[in-house]
């Protein structure tokens, strides 16, 4: 009999989490406004908030941490997470920064001006912003099968190689790069294909453009490319990962993610001449050029984080338990983006709650159900956050309505992925009764699902 699947790790440490009673999560979702991200997190039994940040660290990390060097300028553990991401990555430029949104601020503001444009596939919105915010156009390139929840195709987080040479054929000389997911976090943590990376290359040389990625997931990346893209079933993690890099001129990383920190991010390159720009923004933005926004302690760590999450044990066990839920999905029939991707498996709400009317937030009242049922907490990705047209101020329903559950690296057991799956059939199963949603009763202006305040429709 052939052996089951297990974790490539053992765990040494352990953290409680308390289970509540109905009665008490409706109160405390009360008191919160039926806003998830206003509850207290020891109001949370299972945390699928998000994926970022919420790793755990191993005990080479936290053994790494003991000996990081805190000297102001040219401390040891900078150069170790230096040497790491060049041998990774082969950029040889690397600039530590705060976390990943910080690393877009200070290399986009040397590079990114008004009127410029930025193609890429589904900028995440920390990307969109620190490009919209220099009154420049974030244009999305993604291919249209990334629309489609049901559709099931390895590469989902492509860019359309036709839509990104329209824009480079019609505006070259307005746009400064261009700038790709990986993976495509937006499209629902759904890879892109080293094929693909290569026809963005082909084009970026074609019309003389760099292009930069926007690697917060690039060891996930890595994964997909290895399991699902013919001729790399034999290289390792680090071989993919380096060739990837080799069609890139940067990167700009949030370390939350894939390099399993709690805090942290950089940006990498391979040309002097980016290095001296985002370096003059560095400095008054986040700090000395050595530490940029890190503590020695934590560039220590991530140099051992993005090591050993290069290793395809760490990521199959990762992705094994992402795609584990998903499997436990299918079998109650439960609609999500299909094929499960790197960090979290997004819930169709529009197809589970088809009584709700958009007007009432499908995937919000999907978010606020499974929490009651369980104290389970997911994330709407859907009309909400979409937030209004800026110039009509109406409520935008043109794209999908979603539950993100973002599965934090190394925290939960299988057994946990069981409590999900059966929270949310359990919603499932009485959906036909959900007939009514949530109204916004106080938003702010701009990304609002972070203290929208909500009450439900009688
Ligand atoms: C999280 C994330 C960012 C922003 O990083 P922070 O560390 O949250 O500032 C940028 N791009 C992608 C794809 C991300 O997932």
């Amino acid at each position: 009999m052939e052996l089951p699947f297990a974790e490539s790790w053992k765990i040494k440490m352990v953290e409680p989490i308390r289970k509540s009673t109905r009665e008490e999560r409706e109160q405390w979702l009360r008191e919160a406004h039926y806003n998830v991200f206003q509850l207290r997190a020891d109001q949370v039994y299972i945390d699928l908030l998000t994926d970022s940040g919420t790793g755990a660290m191993s005990d080479r990390q936290w053994a790494a941490m003991m000996t990081g060097d805190e000297s102001y300028a040219g401390a040891r553990s900078f150069f170790e997470l230096k040497d790491t991401i060049t041998r990774l990555t082969g950029f040889g430029f690397v600039i530590p920064t705060h976390q990943g949104r910080a690393a877009e601020n200070v290399l986009f503001s040397g590079l990114v001006h008004e009127g410029d444009i930025v193609p890429g596939n589904s900028h995440f919105d920390t990307t969109k912003g620190h490009i919209e915010s220099r009154k420049a156009i974030a244009l999305d390139c993604t291919v249209d099968e990334a629309k489609d929840t049901q559709l099931e195709v390895p590469f989902k987080g492509n860019v359309d190689p036709a839509k990104l040479e329209k824009a480079l054929a019609e505006n070259a000389d307005r746009i400064p790069f261009i700038i790709v997911t990986i993976t495509n976090n937006t499209a629902g943590g759904q890879p892109v294909s080293m094929a693909n990376l290569r026809a963005v290359r082909a084009l970026a040389d074609k019309y003389g453009k760099r292009v930069i990625f926007d690697s917060a997931r690039f060891a996930e990346n890595a994964y997909f490319i290895k399991t699902r893209e013919e001729g790399y079933a034999d290289k390792t993690i680090k071989e993919i990962t380096h060739e990837m890099f080799d069609l890139a001129d940067a990167m700009t990383m949030s370390a939350k993610k894939d390099g399993i920190v709690n805090m942290g991010g950089f940006i990498a390159t391979r040309h002097e001449d980016w290095y001296e720009a985002a370096k003059r923004f560095c400095i008054p933005f986040e700090g000395y050029l050595t530490y940029g926004g890190m503590n020695g302690r934590d560039m220590a760590a991530l140099a051992v984080g993005l090591d050993e999450n290069t290793e395809f044990d760490n990521l199959q066990t990762r992705i094994h338990q992402v795609e584990y839920l998903a499997a436990r999905l299918d079998e109650f029939g439960i609609p999500y983006q299909r094929p499960a991707g790197g960090h979290a498996i997004f819930i169709d709400a529009s197809k589970v709650l088809t009584r709700v009317p958009k007007e009432e937030f499908p995937a919000q009242t999907l978010t606020v159900e499974l929490y009651k049922e369980a104290g389970i907490r997911g994330c709407e990705i859907g009309y909400i956050l979409a937030d209004r047209d800026p110039v009509t101020r109406e409520n935008r329903f043109g794209g999908l309505d979603l539950l993100r559950l973002a599965i934090p690296r190394r925290v939960y057991t299988d057994n946990h992925m069981d409590v999900i799956a059966v929270a949310l059939k359990n919603v499932f199963d009485r959906r036909d009764s959900i007939t009514h949603g949530v109204r916004i009763t106080w938003e702010a202006e701009l990304m609002r699902h972070f203290t929208v305040q909500l009450e439900p429709v009688e």
